[in-house]
């Protein structure tokens, strides 16, 4: 069992804490919400009253954090937990931030002798709190063996994506597809209802045949096709139109940065863009039917 400091307790870095708390681990932690902070007192952490503070003598350093500006201010600089923590200590950001700031904490990393890895997540709050998220990681390959001996204890998935910033280009890819099918998929749903067909019956066709896609396959956006998704349930998310407008913001940078042009993704982006200001950021994100049905 490790000693790991764990900073960032929100929806996603609360449960991923508590479950290394349950698998044994010896887990300090450091929020700025003091009631965050509580709460993992009372699943068993202790609590430090700083970061470096936290990420004193542990083996691992993992955050959980909104985004890139702030992974940059806890890891870099003269203040940041870098130029502090002993070379042996693994450094494991599960954030899902802008590529350039993964690679640029990876590279800090690097030229202090430490071990760093972006590691973001895929699956949300229930996937955190069940233990069952994917983890896609970017970093060395030693770093990725001693990643996994304590991500196993939060996911199922362990994916190694290639060099730092990798695990944020890997999540950009996926959430910018889905996004995209999501949308595709409430269109084709959309367009035959209008037509005359139950939606359940047009699901039911397409599931058997090449439309066959993940939305339509576990997280149908059509209310009363499947008990269980959001889209049953009043759009109660699920995965927040506010997060996916963050990650298909991010899948732009990332294209912008290779010079690559990716037209579906931003045109995915400003429909959820359009969508999010139309007051739905706190909707589930298949919620976009309704935009489509507007
Ligand atoms: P959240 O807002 O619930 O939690 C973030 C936490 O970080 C808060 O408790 C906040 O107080 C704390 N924090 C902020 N700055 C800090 C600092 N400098 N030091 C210490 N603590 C600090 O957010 P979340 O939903 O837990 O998401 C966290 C990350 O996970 C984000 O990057 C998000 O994009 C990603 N993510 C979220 C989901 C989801 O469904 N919620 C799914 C996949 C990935």
């Amino acid at each position: 069992m490790a000693t790991v400091a764990f900073i960032g307790l929100g929806n996603m870095g609360g449960p991923m804490a508590t479950n290394l708390i349950k698998a044994g681990h010896t887990v300090t932690v450091f929020d700025l919400s003091e009631a965050a902070c509580q709460q993992l007192q009372a699943a068993g952490a202790t609590v430090a009253d700083s970061a470096a503070e936290a990420a004193t003598g542990v083996e691992y350093v993992l955050s959980m954090l909104p985004a890139g500006k702030h992974v940059a201010a806890t890891y870099l600089g003269d203040a940041g937990l870098l130029a502090r923590l002993d070379s042996s200590v693994t450094v494991l950001d599960c954030s899902t931030i802008d590529a350039a700031t993964a690679r640029a904490v990876g590279e800090a990393a690097a030229a202090l002798g430490v071990g760093f890895m972006d590691t973001p997540v895929s699956g949300g709050v229930a996937a955190a709190a069940a233990g069952t998220l994917a983890f896609m990681c970017g970093g060395s390959a030693s770093t990725f063996e001693k990643a996994r001996l304590i991500l196993k204890d939060m996911g199922k998935n362990i994916f190694h994506a290639g060099p730092a910033g990798a695990g944020q280009v890997a999540k950009g890819c996926n959430n910018m597809l889905l996004a995209i099918h999501m949308i595709g998929t409430s269109e084709a749903l959309e367009m035959g209802a209008r037509n005359g067909l139950d939606p359940k019956v047009l699901s039911e066709i397409m599931l058997a045949s090449s439309g066959r896609n993940w939305s339509l396959e576990v997280y149908n956006p059509y209310p009363g096709v499947m008990e269980n998704a959001p889209a049953s349930n009043g759009y109660k998310p699920g995965f927040m139109v506010d997060l996916m407008v963050k990650d298909l913001g991010l899948a732009l940078e990332i294209a912008q940065q290779s010079d690559f042009d990716n037209p579906m993704g931003q045109l995915a982006r400003e429909l959820y863009l359009q969508h999010q200001q139309a007051g739905n950021g706190q909707m589930d994100f298949s919620s976009i039917l309704q935009k489509l049905q507007a």
